[in-house]
């Protein structure tokens, strides 16, 4: 089978492979689409802390079952011929987290596509409790979205039970608009999206988001405007950037909540007398849990996968998508379909 493989150091390409051999308790996927996430790019760039070449990465992926192995005296409960996506996290269950409700925080958490090979190749195979249905009404390249979306759906529920009358989201890359697309499953209605690239940007705005070009536009004084000058109740931080780390607190109002969903690879100055004295509320967020990803699922056939995806490769195409994803003018989710 093809399969795009972390060959080494800034070395991702399309290889021939073998197909997996399906183990008891796993089934074979023939994967339908696989979109490239952030973290293949820090893979692909050898910056990632656990990836090992050789390695075929994938975790955001969408397919159907053609295979099923169950464990002996185990009833499967999906069936060949399920659409199918997997909620990749492989965790520890004896750690802290684990034992109390927080697999997805596992003090070894390991992820499917990242800890072991993954699903950019026309079959994986994947442990049956891990996968998940998906209707048949959504489509293969939105079902490869329901896991980023995840990652906004959790984001949003970090913020618990902070009032939602209105939010700033920092970053308008494919988590930026995912979180801001969970807060309207929420129904928060008053959300303005930041960012400093046009292209995405546009998009924000076709999802039916306020923009603000915060390269053109004083992001701080829009906020204040729209708020009469108290400061967002909200902030997602989507942006990953240092400037965005800056930013954060003055955009907050007094006693609003930041929940960061970008993940900062350095350590990056925040303004902490503001966080004291308006008493703002700074929560981390991890992928998700079990029911985030069941929320996902759910919501996936109303995202407007169209405006989030912005290029659609074959599997032939794997330097080419990797190319893509370090110019983030007019790319937004570069997706494999087999
Ligand atoms: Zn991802
Ligand atoms: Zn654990």
């Amino acid at each position: 089978m093809k399969a795009i493989s972390y060959q080494g150091v800034n070395d991702v390409r399309t290889i021939e492979t073998d197909e997996p051999a399906c183990r008891p308790g796993h089934a074979k996927i023939r994967v339908r689409a696989a979109g490239i996430c952030g973290t293949d790019m820090a893979i692909a760039a050898g910056k990632h802390p656990r990836a090992r070449a050789p390695l075929i990465m994938g975790h955001e992926f969408s397919g159907e079952i053609v295979q099923i192995v169950p464990e002996p005296g185990k009833a499967p409960e999906l069936s060949v011929g399920d659409r199918v996506t997997a909620y990749p996290l492989l965790t520890c269950g004896h750690c802290f987290a684990c034992t109390n409700g927080a697999a997805h925080v596992c003090r070894t958490l390991k992820l499917i596509g990242i800890d072991c090979d993954g699903a950019f190749a026309e079959y994986a195979c994947v442990p049956l409790d891990l996968l998940v249905k998906v209707p048949g009404h959504v489509d293969y390249a939105a079902g490869a979205l329901i896991e980023p979306l995840a990652v906004g759906i959790h984001a949003v529920e970090m913020a618990k039970d902070a009032p939602m009358d209105n939010a700033v989201v920092l970053g308008a890359g494919p988590i930026g608009l995912l979180t801001a697309f969970a807060l309207s499953l929420k129904n928060v209605r008053d959300i303005i999206v930041a960012d400093i690239n046009p292209s995405r940007l546009a998009r924000a705005g076709q999802m039916g988001f306020r923009t603000v070009n915060s390269a053109e536009q004083d992001l701080n004084a829009v906020v204040a405007e729209n708020t009469n000058g108290e400061g967002a109740a909200l902030l997602f931080e989507c942006a990953g950037a240092e400037s965005a780390a800056a930013q954060m607190c003055g955009l907050a109002r007094s006693r609003g909540t930041i929940v960061m969903a970008g993940v900062h690879k350095d350590p990056h100055a925040v303004d902490l007398r503001t966080l004291n004295f308006r008493e703002i509320t700074l929560v981390g967020s991890r992928v998700y849990t079990r029911s985030d990803y069941k929320a996902a699922v759910g919501a996936a056939a109303q995202l407007p996968a169209d405006i989030i995806i912005s290029h659609s490769l074959g599997i032939e195409d794997a330097v080419q998508g990797f190319e893509f994803m370090k110019h983030p003018d007019g790319v937004c989710k570069v997706v494999f379909s087999m």
